[in-house]
């Protein structure tokens, strides 16, 4: 009942001119696919996406998103502007921004209820980094960054809200969590969930994983019983590669 979710993450990656190209191929050799394809691409193939895949039933977003709604706050994108260009989805809270750009939970959870106000669902990220891992307390960690980065956020509906646990240490490494380490941290995080708003919310919530997810090890990650897609980075650059994500989301 919950449809898996298959988003590329294209991170700082493709030109506009690239974009285009990419879209126009994955519609012509898109086979009939149960998942549901969907691209997080740099603000300025929003437009190329918009042009392409809208109506086509391949979803697109952004990566991140201004707390403000509007107003003098040079370089910001809003939830506003994403809207207009037909995002259904976007990321917030990734390990990339709370790094580089010191981006808090508290900050995430404005980001997530900008996004619900313009009728964008986030795809709310959080992770352990490796530290809390081997220290034991990867769950304890990933469950408080969820509390902090869901303060307020009330979406509603559990189509309103994804969220992609990645672990931070096997982002970009080639390091997977394993089908059964990943599946324990989702059901965790599926509990906190029925707690936090209620059961049948967190039954209808789709927890992606993300964290070196290639097409050979997407099939076994995709099969665990609360794993309902992914949030993929460097597999989703080639097209090869996305086509063959989706295959294994069947
Ligand atoms: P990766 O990135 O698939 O390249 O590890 C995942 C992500 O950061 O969303």
């Amino acid at each position: 009942m919950r449809r898996t979710l298959v988003a590329g993450n294209w991170k700082m990656h493709k030109t506009p001119t690239e974009a285009k190209a990419w879209f126009q191929e994955l519609l012509r050799r898109m086979p009939p696919v149960s998942a549901e394809p969907a691209l997080m691409v740099p603000f300025t193939a929003l437009a190329a996406a918009q042009e392409i895949l809208a109506g086509t039933g391949v979803a697109y977003g952004a990566q991140d998103v201004s707390a403000h709604l509007e107003g003098a706050y040079t370089g910001e994108v809003s939830a506003r502007m994403l809207e207009d260009l037909g995002c259904t989805y976007t990321i917030v809270g990734h390990s990339e921004r709370r790094q580089y750009h010191g981006e808090s939970d508290t900050l995430v959870a404005q980001k997530a209820k900008r996004l619900l106000e313009h009728s964008i669902t986030p795809i709310l990220c959080v992770g352990e980094p490796i530290a809390a891992r081997e220290a034991g307390n990867a769950v304890a960690y990933t469950l408080s960054q969820l509390e902090g980065s869901l303060e307020g956020v009330e979406p509603g509906s559990p189509d309103r809200l994804v969220i992609a646990y990645e672990p931070v240490w096997a982002i970009g490494t080639g390091k997977t969590a394993t089908p059964q380490d990943a599946e324990a941290m989702h059901g965790e995080i599926r509990s906190w969930l029925a707690g936090r708003y209620s059961p049948g919310f967190a039954e209808g919530v789709r927890v992606l994983y993300g964290g070196s997810v290639k097409p050979d090890n997407a099939a076994a990650l995709f099969r665990q019983p609360n794993i309902d897609g992914g949030l993929v980075g460097g597999a989703s650059l080639q097209l090869d590669d996305y086509l063959k994500l989706l295959e294994a989301a069947r």
